[in-house]
């Protein structure tokens, strides 16, 4: 089955044509800038090279259009017909408490998504306008979606419960909701295939470092926390966003500032995490290490405070699991980052187990960091999304 795995945001949309059998990507690509002046369709067929073209988008639709040109291009194409996609699989941040499994597409479930909106306010619509415009252009084909938040579902009350009124969980339903679920599943099951085990006997933490970061605990493979909460703003300090912090600071730096709370809230989300803690130098943790390497004190200092919370966020979670049997890096940071790896190895051999810098030294691939021996296995596996979204497609339209 040929899977087209779609990941839309509000002015951009990627895409993988997927081979469900054999797994392997067909052709992915992104559009960038779509409703806005300049837009452009960047597309690889496996293999192939990468090219880009700037093309008009007017909107999602116009875009969807461009990618079953080009998937279906005679030069840069994969497939020959649109007929060559079996099942389009969605990706959708917020599922709120409706969604905890993956489900296929229909308007019930369209509705459903719809009314978590206020919840995801800039994703969620851009993931509908991108259902829409695939079922306008690919009618008749099925579609799956799959939520960024589903899998931590299965967390508990004292999981998910702020020490807020309860009224407010229960009318408007303010609670902690976790998202990368996707990512935190495919990672953890991949996990207990590596450690022999049957995942019902696993507890693993998984810490999915991207620009966006969160760290979960999975036990018996189930998610029964996860750092990041109501929106993806809680939690660890991340590329662009705070993470954890005293709820007060909002309306004291609204007052210093003389702005809304909304826009301290959109500082928290932009210009805050290790780019806010560097100064503004960057939020990429490739310059931050080499700057941090080159003597530059604060770039070091963003990244120890960054560390330091993965590494105060993996303690609490060996603690509420009653133990753990593996610690998983994953994305971007995690995967390919000596660095950040080694700095959050300094709080984790109270567990037993310690990073071998030798195999430290090793980036993008499935590797068993920790010594032969250690009571916990520290790894790197790297994540797929895509291919998550796509496994879960086929399970539901076969
Ligand atoms: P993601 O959101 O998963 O794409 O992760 C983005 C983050 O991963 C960025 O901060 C990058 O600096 C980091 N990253 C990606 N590739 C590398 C690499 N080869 N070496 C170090 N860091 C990397």
């Amino acid at each position: 089955m040929n899977v087209l795995v779609i990941n839309c945001g509000s002015s951009s949309l990627k895409y993988q044509l997927i081979d469900s059998d054999s797994e392997k990507v067909l052709a992915k690509g992104l559009c960038e800038r779509i409703g806005a002046a300049g837009s452009s369709i960047t597309h690889t067929p496996a293999g192939g090279a990468k090219q880009t073209w700037e093309l008009p988008m007017k909107d999602h639709t116009a875009a969807v259009s461009y990618v079953i040109e080009k998937l279906t291009d005679e030069k840069v194409g994969v497939i020959k017909s649109l007929d060559e996609i079996d099942a389009v699989g969605h990706r959708i941040v917020h599922g709120g408490e409706k969604f905890a499994q993956s489900v296929v597409i229909d308007d019930e479930v369209l509705s459903a998504i719809e009314a978590c909106n206020d919840l995801a306010p800039l994703h969620n619509p851009a993931n509908l306008i991108g259902i829409n415009s695939c079922k306008e252009i690919m009618p008749g084909v099925p579609m799956v979606a799959v939520f960024d938040t589903a899998f931590h579902q299965t967390m508990p009350a004292k999981a998910y419960l702020y020490g807020l009124p309860l009224s407010y969980y229960k009318d408007y339903k303010v609670r902690r909701y976790g998202f990368h679920g996707t990512s935190h599943s495919f990672v953890s099951k991949r996990c207990a295939q590596i450690l022999g085990k049957d995942i019902k006997d696993t507890k693993i933490i998984v810490c999915h470092l991207g620009n966006g970061a969160s760290v979960s605990a999975v036990k018996g493979g189930e998610s029964v926390d996860t750092s990041m909460g109501l929106t993806p703003l809680e939690g660890l300090i991340m590329g662009t966003r705070s993470g954890d912090m005293d709820p007060a600071i909002v309306t004291f730096l609204a007052q210093k500032l003389g702005v809304s709370a909304e826009e301290v809230i959109n500082i928290c989300n932009k210009k805050s995490g290790v780019l806010g803690l560097s100064d503004g130098f960057s939020n990429d943790f490739r310059d931050l290490a080499e700057a941090a390497e080159a003597g530059n004190e604060v770039a070091a200092t963003a990244l120890e405070t960054y560390a330091y919370r993965v590494g105060k966020y993996i303690g609490a979670y060996a603690a509420a699991m009653n133990g753990v049997d593996a610690i998983v890096f994953t994305a971007g940071a995690g995967e390919n980052n000596a660095q950040v790896r080694a700095l959050i190895g300094q709080y984790i051999g109270f567990l037993g187990t310690n990073i071998d810098p030798e195999k430290n030294k090793i980036r993008g691939e499935e590797v068993i960091l920790s010594d032969e021996g250690s009571k916990v296995v520290t790894m790197i596996i790297p994540t797929d999304e895509e291919l998550a979204i796509a496994r879960e497609t086929v399970a539901l339209v076969k």
